[in-house]
């Protein structure tokens, strides 16, 4: 078999799967539609660039998008390190100058003899060869409706509803109360609101600061999945009738039942986390943070995932893919970035490295890898690949999809014991069985 893949976007995750493949000694032919037809979020014909913001976010070890940063770096990753050497001041986070980071990258792949790249659009997935699909979450409209053939009507989502999810242990316990309507189990934790609270925190939604629509994604809500604040725009009392309706809901601690309530689902199997059920919105992430905790129990929540919604074509990975990001009935064909089913820009990336690494494989002859459970990367990819009960939603890494540790422990310590147990695994996935299959680069 011919050692060459071809990569389809040369975005963060097509850039960093070309650059592990061409280090593996695989060619690359990685097709980019730019600068022939933007996507409506695209605006630079370079290669890796990042379509809002500057920040790939905190740097912090005690993060778990931080750690998932250190673990990219020492894969060796191409993309992280175009980031730390066009980096910008921005405190904890890794903000870097989108131009100069765009501009390294598509030096970086145009000087190395591995890779061709070519500015031309896919229309269909190639039928032939070693295949990486990376082409986003604004994958151009012909490709997709390929991939709609070969996932099945029902695999693949064009549109993303993103409620925010809160760390368990921040949430307070003396304030919410666990049921579910009706007293039908105890599935539920529930934020009570009184008339008082329910009315401020109706005027903060409304006043509070929102990401703009951009033209394409106006008008293309279902009034199923109405942001938030669109919906208190439409009447004071309309959250009280939708997503915190009080029926069938007694707080035991007054016997009666709040004007309004918040309900939290679990979001992980260990219930280290919840989702605030229904929440959508396009609050700025600053905003969340400051009206969420308004809610009554959600004063010192800690978010471990922001709410959104955008456009988003991804496909619905826990069935279709095998953890080495491969197509379980199509093994030839490998997917990455933020089609899988992640969120975020070094999330995207991290699949790109993992895809890379894995697709070489594939024209070697060789099994796929997947990092182990306990590092950041693991646990992503163990989220978008395994199957669970609940819808799919797209996510970004977070501690609540960590292994629990065998040790109570919390707040900040839980989070440095959980990285350092993920560099030690990590370390050890690289000497024990990574390096001795891909040569350094
Ligand atoms: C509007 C918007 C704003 C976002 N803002 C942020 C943010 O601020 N922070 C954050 O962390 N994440 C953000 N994201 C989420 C996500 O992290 C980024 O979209 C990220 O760039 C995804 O990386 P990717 O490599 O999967 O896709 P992309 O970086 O989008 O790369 C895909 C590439 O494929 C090309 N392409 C598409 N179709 C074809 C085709 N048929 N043939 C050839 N080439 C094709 C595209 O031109 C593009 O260059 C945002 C997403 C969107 C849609």
């Amino acid at each position: 078999m011919a050692q060459e893949i071809t990569i389809v976007g040369g975005g963060l995750a097509g850039c960093e799967a070309a650059w592990q493949a061409a280090r593996m000694g695989v060619r690359v032919a990685l097709y980019e539609m730019k600068p022939r037809r933007f996507s409506p979020a695209h605006v630079s014909p370079l290669l890796g660039e990042l379509v809002c913001s500057n920040s790939l976010r905190s740097n912090s070890l005690a993060n778990a998008v931080g750690l998932l940063k250190e673990e990219l770096r020492r894969l060796g990753s191409f993309l992280l390190k175009a980031a730390d050497e066009t980096r910008v001041p921005a405190g904890d986070a890794l903000a870097v100058d989108r131009q100069a980071f765009a501009a390294r990258i598509t030096a970086g792949l145009e000087a190395d003899p591995q890779v061709e790249i070519i500015r031309e659009e896919i229309t269909r997935i190639p039928p032939e060869g070693t295949v990486v699909i990376a082409s986003g979450p604004l994958t151009s409209l012909a490709l997709a409706a390929s991939l709609k053939e070969l996932t099945g009507e029902t695999d693949l989502y064009f549109y993303d509803a993103i409620a925010p999810i809160v760390d368990g242990e921040s949430i307070d316990l003396g304030i919410v109360f666990r049921a579910s309507r009706y007293g039908e189990g105890n599935d539920y934790l529930n934020c009570p609101l009184t008339r008082e609270e329910y009315d401020r925190f109706i005027a903060e939604l409304i006043a509070g600061e929102k990401v703009p629509y951009r033209d394409f994604e106006k008008g293309v809500h279902f009034e199923g999945c109405l942001p938030i604040e669109e919906m208190a725009e439409r009447g004071k009392e309309t959250l009280a009738h939708g997503p915190m309706k009080p029926v069938g809901l007694l707080d035991p601690r007054t016997g009666k039942m709040p004007h309004a309530v918040v309900q939290l689902r679990h979001e992980d199997r260990q219930g280290t986390s919840y989702n605030l059920v229904g929440f959508q919105t396009k609050l700025k992430w600053k905003e969340q943070e400051r009206i969420l905790r308004l809610i009554p129990g959600l004063g010192n929540a800690s978010f471990l995932r922001y709410g959104s919604l955008h456009r988003n074509t991804f496909i619905h990975s826990p069935v279709l893919l095998s953890e080495g990001l491969q197509l379980k009935k199509e093994p030839r064909l490998f997917f990455a970035g933020q089609i899988t089913g992640v969120e975020g820009y070094v999330e995207s990336t991290a699949m790109g490295l993992l895809a890379g690494i894995n697709a070489s494989r594939f024209v070697k002859g060789l099994p796929p890898v997947a990092p182990p459970a306990a590092t950041a990367m693991g646990s992503l990819v163990r989220h978008i690949s395994t199957p669970g009960p609940k819808d799919f939603q797209p996510m970004n890494v977070n501690f609540g999809l960590f292994p629990p540790l065998p040790t109570r422990l919390k707040g900040k310590e839980k989070n440095r014991a959980l990285a350092e147990r993920a560099l030690r695994e990590l370390e050890g996935w690289i000497t024990g069985h990574l390096q001795t299959l891909r040569p350094a680069g």
